[in-house]
Parts: structure tokens; sequence; C-alpha cells
């Protein structure tokens, strides 16, 4: 076809500079994805649809100091925004097939914890807790008006050991006796009579035996290895078990539910995923009693009504403070000073959905460690959090509270907080040597808990009322159910209680980036959904959450690979989903979460290379052929070994393969088939505009023919990281010629830009050639050539058949 020189010489001028512009847009991408990456923080790093779809309460203070009693009232009116009348599910006996019968029975590898534990024990220092004399000196200086809580907590030992049966109620709160500056004011029985009759029948058999409640000052001192043992030790030997929970014989895997007839089954399997049972709690038959889920809540007759903050209100700055204010946000990347002024255990909104406090839960539940790791925290958010477990769970199924202190640099995280703590016989703190980050900092405290069930809690959240029975009934139906909360948000700026969304799920986009989603409202109402309902979850935030202590280390704890943050949750996500388990957000268990801007912890290396080196291990252990996508989205450069060293994932491949876990594309069909993840950009034929043939690669050689849909050899892919691949072989360039070469996705001289970018989008062009170089048709012999790119060349212009992202 004949060109006029002149006008494309013009063009080429203004495409060079387009197309730097363009280049530059690639670039922008990448720094974007870092800024991202630096802000990192999971509520910022995503999308706009992907944020935490949160509702600000407002309610007014005064109501409360008039009378207590209207809070309630009051916050009835402005929580319960939840259409009141979803249609609740008809057959009440029947628990959609989908849901029950979806632990996928697999042969349980126990994995050897011993190995975890050797990891573990070169980081753990020793417990520090309780240290008489040290306590004495500092007692004065860290609370002068600490009272004696010694004979309460007797009190409540003998309570739950069943010497003293009865005020097991109300009084086993006061082992969360009132931090300083809160007035006590005597509580009504949080708990109805014959719920408490339960407990205590519970309390005879099987709680008694599994709570230790009290631990010696003496004992902690020797705990530092009896803490790293598996937790097989510490199981009750002389327990009366109806359940056969302990024993052999029983699958909690399967438990005796009865199930929806198969006629009910979803049969898409993408309605499939989504779908969730109805109201579980109340329609499980099983052997063992049950009672209402406990209002267990040490703050609902709040001791200062008016008190700053409280009930979850949003507190504000005096004016003649807000200098002290803005000066001491870094200490936590929130409003520290409002924090301060807030009372540790202060009353928070019960946001549940109605039916929550009315559902039903076993009796026998199992018991669990609630595991806060920490580093730097800010003191009055850490005492709050420590407060509201204390305040909200009931006594005999909180075996203990361990904080893992990753060490810290803060002078008050040491001495003053073993004081603090001394108070409080469950609560136990770990020092780590040397900080070791989130991850690994979590299973020291897995390494060190004796519950049955391992609670994960980041050390900024408040939990709410109710929060720990409808996990722990989750996990008691299903042991490889992994239950998360719904995460609340506390505000940054002032400190309230905000409730969130319903319905909203944990998902990802690529490459690996976190964010929320909400079940789509035509399926809710389809399936009549209520708001308690679990929710199944493709991902799940990583924060908090429950798991069965035992399966978590079937499933090999997380990778000890993962450094400080970042892509554990990814990680503990497909790995439970693809080796068999579940992740359920349950609605009425709720818990508040500070999300902050920032991070007050250094990154002991660089923070955007320590969450992408995270990521990238995720993507080569669980991601299979779709890792592609993962690099393909900004991060090619991780796949330069001389530049990112990802570290050795031969133990973690070994897990995967020895624990049988499915593929990630069947991951993707079942659990989150909304996705869309297309294993390539474009495929199919190339076809060029000038010459009217495609492209072929036959016995070594490239040329061009006229198009045949069913020649297999003139099917090409376009991968994610810019290859033109057909099976193993991709084009690349070779002075003026092309010629295939084995495909490599570290080679960067293989990759091709075609349909990226402003301009030149029909080309395909070198990338990252200082001069714009393109493939070009010949005109007459069908081979083709690299030629100086030009705009207007139809020669130059190549069309896949099928194209799935730009
Ligand atoms: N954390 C830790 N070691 C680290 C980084 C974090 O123990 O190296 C703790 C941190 O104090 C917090 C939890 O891990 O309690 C989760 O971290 P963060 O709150 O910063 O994560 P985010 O909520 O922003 O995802
Ligand atoms: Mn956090």
């Amino acid at each position: 076809m004949p060109r006029d020189k002149s006008t494309s010489v013009v063009w080429l001028l203004f495409d060079i500079a387009a197309l730097r512009m363009s280049i530059n847009d690639v670039n922008q991408d990448l720094k974007e994805r870092e800024i991202v990456l630096k802000q990192g923080r999971r509520k910022d790093n995503v999308e706009d649809v992907l944020k935490h779809p949160l509702q600000k309460v407002d309610i007014d203070k005064k109501e409360f100091s008039k009378n207590n009693n209207r809070f309630e009232r009051k916050a009835d009116k402005v929580y319960r925004k939840w259409p009141k009348a979803r249609p609740e599910n008809q057959d009440k006996n029947l628990i959609p097939m989908s849901m029950a019968g979806k632990s996928f029975v697999e042969q349980d590898e126990v994995m050897n914890q011993s190995k975890v534990n050797l990891i573990v024990n070169s980081l753990v220092k020793g417990t520090v807790i309780s240290i008489p004399e040290k306590i004495n000196k500092t007692k004065a200086v860290v609370n002068s008006k600490v009272e004696n809580t010694t004979t309460k907590i007797n009190k409540i030992r003998d309570a739950v050991n069943g010497q003293t049966k009865a005020n097991l109620d109300v009084k086993s709160h006061s082992l969360t006796k009132a931090p300083p500056a809160v007035q006590e004011k005597t509580r009504p029985p949080a708990l109805k009579e014959n719920s408490v009759k339960k407990v205590h029948r519970i309390n005879d058999t099987v709680v008694m035996s599994h709570n230790e409640v009290h631990v010696d000052a003496g004992l902690q001192k020797n705990l530092s290895n009896e803490l790293l043992k598996p937790a097989e030790s510490d199981k009750p030997k002389n327990i009366i078990d109806n359940t056969g929970k302990h024993g052999n014989t029983f699958n909690r895997t399967k438990p005796d539910i009865i199930q929806k007839p198969s006629g009910q089954k979803a049969e898409d399997p993408e309605e499939e995923a989504l779908q969730v049972p109805h109201s579980t709690s109340v329609l499980v038959r099983r052997s063992g009693g049950h009672h209402k889920v406990m209002a267990l809540d040490a703050t609902d007759r709040p001791r200062d009504p008016v008190a700053v903050g409280q009930f979850g209100q949003p507190a504000r700055v005096p004016r003649d403070k807000e200098l002290e204010s803005r000066r001491r946000w870094s200490e936590g990347f929130f409003n520290v000073f409002l924090s301060e002024q807030i009372p540790i255990d202060r009353a928070v909104p019960d946001t549940r959905p109605q039916i929550c406090s009315e559902n039903l839960v076993h009796d026998n539940l199992p018991s669990t460690s609630v595991i806060f790791c920490f580093v730097d925290e800010v003191w009055s958010t850490l005492l709050r959090s420590v407060h509201s477990v204390l305040n909200r769970s009931p006594p005999h199924l909180l075996k203990e509270i361990i904080l893992v202190d990753d060490c810290s640099t803060k002078d008050y995280l040491r001495e003053q907080l073993d004081v603090y703590m001394s108070q409080f016989p469950k609560v136990r703190i770990i020092r780590l040597k040397e900080r070791q980050g989130l991850i690994r900092a979590r299973m020291a405290g897995a390494a060190a808990a004796t519950g049955e069930v391992l609670t994960f809690l980041d050390s900024h959240i408040e939990c709410n009322v109710g929060w720990l029975e409808p996990l722990l009934e989750r996990v008691y139906l299903d042991r490889k159910k992994v239950v998360c909360p719904v995460i609340e948000v506390i505000s940054d700026k002032d400190m309230s209680y905000m409730l969130v969304d319903n319905f909203q799920r944990g998902i990802f986009r690529w490459p690996l980036v976190f964010g929320w989603s909400a079940l789509p409202e035509e399926y809710i109402r389809k399936n009549q959904i209520k708001d308690s309902d679990p929710i199944r979850c493709p991902v799940m935030a990583g924060g908090l959450f429950s798991i069965d202590k035992s399966y978590f280390y079937e499933l090999g704890a997380y990778d000890p690979g993962l450094d400080v943050w970042g892509g554990e949750n990814m990680e503990i996500s497909f790995k439970i989903w693809m080796c068999g388990g579940e992740i359920e957000i349950i609605p009425c268990s709720r818990v508040g979460h500070i999300f902050r801007g920032d991070n007050p912890y250094k990154f002991p290396k660089d923070r955007v290379k320590t969450v992408e080196r995270n990521l990238a291990r995720v993507a080569e252990v669980w991601l299979d052929e779709y890792k592609e996508l993962f690099y393909g989205h900004g991060y090619h450069h991780l796949l330069d070994k001389s530049v990112t060293d990802i570290g050795n994932l031969t133990e973690q491949i070994e897990l995967r393969k020895k624990l049988k876990c499915k593929s990630f594309k069947w991951y993707l069909d079942n659990v989150y088939p909304d996705l869309v993840a297309p294993l390539v950009k474009a495929e199919g034929l190339i076809f060029n505009a000038g010459t009217r043939k495609c492209l072929v690669f036959q016995n070594h050689n490239l040329f061009l023919d006229k198009c045949d849909l069913t020649n297999k050899s003139q099917h090409f892919s376009y991968t994610w990281l810019r290859m033109l691949r057909q099976n193993t072989s991709c084009l690349a360039p070779q002075e003026k010629q092309i010629i295939m070469e084995p495909c490599d996705n570290t080679k960067t001289h293989l990759r091709w830009m075609h349909k990226s970018g402003k301009v030149l989008t029909e080309h395909v062009m070198i990338e990252g050639h200082s001069r714009p170089i393109c493939l070009e048709a010949g005109v007459k012999a069908d081979g083709i050539f690299l030629k100086d790119c030009d705009p207007i060349n139809t020669f130059q212009k190549w069309q896949f058949t099928h194209y799935y992202a730009e």
C-alpha cells in the first residue's frame, strides 16, 4: 500500500511524543501501585468499591445522661436499620446442602507441630507476668488506685472450678475490674436465670476441666518452654464429653445435621458459592443442650454515662488541646489524645442484627485463647481491646488472653504492662526477642495457646456484646470452618464506633488487593438470606478470626517466610479454601477496629518491598497458572530474581502437596466465581490488517498465511506478562528478525506492548526499547520484520480474535 512519507513522519513525531506519554502512563500505573502499597492500609489500598462500607451512627448523648435505659431503645432505633421482615427460611430444620456438606472430606494429615514450634521456639524470650517484687515497686507508679482484686478473682476461680456454684453470671465480670478513673456501678444480672443454670451444669462437667483459670505467678516464670508445647498436652484428660469431640470416632467435619434435600441445592456454581445457611445455630440437631447467646456485657450499664466517647459516641478535642492531639497523632496514627480520654471499658452500642440475641448456641462450646499481637501499640487502645474481651466474653469460654509483644520499643509496654495485666489471671504476656512481624508473632501466640480454638485479634479493637459464642458455635459445628466477626469501624479521628453495611464479603482484586464487596441485592432476595446468616467469604481481612487450633496446625499454620505484615490473609484464605476448609463472616459477631492511615511501627526492611515479597510468595505457592495475573498487574518487576529474593518455597509447596489441596482454578470456580480472571489478555489468531493474513508458527518458521481458525499453528495468546506465546514458545526479537524462543517470564526481551497505553494500540511494539520498534508484516514475502513504528502503517496493525482484558 502506497504511503505518503511526509505525513508519515509528522505522525510519527506526534506518536513518539504520545508514546512517551503512554509509557509514562504505564510508569504512572506502577507508581500508583507503589503509592497504594506505601499507604498499604487494608482499608484504603482498594478501589472505591472495595472500601469498607460504614455508616456513622449519631446517638444523642444527652439521652444517655437522662436515662440509661433509654440507650437501648434509642440504639435499637438507630442501629437496627435492616429490613425487619426478611422472609424467614420456610423449613427451619433444613440447611442448604451447599453449606451443610461443604466440608471436604480430605484425609486429615496432622502437620507435625514440632516443626512450627521449632520456628516459634527461637522467637520467644519467655513469659513475663506477675513477678511480685517488680510489681510492688512499680504498682504505685502505674496506678495508685488499682484495687486489690485477689478476693474477687479467687471467688471466680472457685466458681468456675465448681467449688462455688452461685453467682457465676455477674460476678465473673469483676475479673475485669474497673480501671482507674472509672466508677463502678452495680450492674443488673446479665444472664437469665435458666441460662445461668445451664452454664453451671456445663461447668460441672466440661468447662471445669477445660479451664485452668488461675495461672500461678510462680508457674508463669517457668512457662516459657511449656508455652511452646503443642496444646495436646493441655487438653483435658478426664473430661466428660458427650459430643465425643476429643475422641477419634467423632468427625466434626461432618456434623450430625439434617441436610437440605439435594433437590434444593443451588444448580449454578456461582450461586452455590455464595449460598449461606439460614440461622444454622437454631437448626442444627446435636446432642447436648443449647442456650441463648449470652448477652454478657460488664459495661452495659456504664459507670459514667457522660464520659467522653461513652456508648461509642464521637469524642471531640477541646480547642485548647488541638495542638496536643495533632502532635500525638503519629503515636498510633489515630487520635491517641482522644483515646486516652475515653474509658478503657466504655460501652458500645449493640449493633447485631436483632435475631442474634435470640439465637441458640450449644452449651458445650470449645474454649478459646484470644491472641493479641502488638508492636508499639498505644496504651489506651491495647487496654481497651483486652477489656472488651474480658468484659464481653463468657468466662468459661475464654481460656486465656495471650499478648504477644513483637519486640516493642515503648517503655510503657514492658513493666507497666506486666503490672497492669497482673490483675487478670487470664492474661499472659509473651515477649519476642526480636521483631518477627505479625505473622510469626501470631505463630508464637498460637504455640502458647491452651484453648481449643485460636482467636486472633488486632490490638486496637473493641469486641461487641455476644461476639464470641457465635464464632465458637460455627467452629464447633465444623472444625474446618474459619470464622470472622463483622469488622466494624472505630473512627481514627473521633473514636466513634460505626457499624458497617450488612452482607459484606471479603474479596480480592488483582494483584491480590483485599477489599469488601456486598452480596448482590437480588441474590439476597432470591435466597431469602437473613442479615444474621453466615456469609461465605473468599478471603478474610486477616486481623480478626477464630480457627480450631488443631486445624490451624493441620494447615501448617502460616508460611513463616512471610515478613512483618501483608499477604498473610491471602495465604491463609487460599490455604483454608483449597485444602478443605471454609471461611465465613458471622454477622452476629461484631468487633470494632481502628483502621489506621499508617503504621505506627517500622518495617525492618522497605515497606513496599516487604509486602510485595510476601505477596509473591503467596502467588508462587497458591496461584498455579493464575500467578501470571498477579505479576501482570503491575508486579512484573518481582520476577527479576536478582532484584527480589522471595526466599525458599520448597516447604510451602510440599505442604500443599501433602494436604492434597485443590487447584486455584477450583477455588475460582467454586469459591469466587465472580472474579474476572482470564488466564491471558488475548488469544486466537493474530490478524494483520495490511496483508489480511494471520501469523503462523510451523516447523520452526514464523510467517503469514491465509487465516484459518482450525489451524492450531495459527493460535497464539498474549499473556499477562505481555508475551506472544504459542504453547511453550514465545516471539522474540533478534536483530531485525523475529524468532520463537522458549517462554520465560523473567526474560524482559520477550515482552511486547499491544493494546496498552493510549497510542499505537493496534501495534505490537517491543517493550522497553529506547526507540519505538514494531512488528511489521512483509508486503510480499509473507515474512515478518521489525521496523520503526509507524502509526498509520496498516502492515504494523495486528488484531487477536479474542480480547479478555485491556
Ligand atoms: N503487628 C505486630 N508486628 C508487626 C506488625 C504488626 O505484632 O510487625 C501487630 C499490630 O500491632 C496489630 C496487628 O499486628 O495488632 C495488625 O497490624 P495492623 O493493625 O498494623 O494491621 P492492619 O489492621 O492495618 O491491617
Ligand atoms: Mn489493625
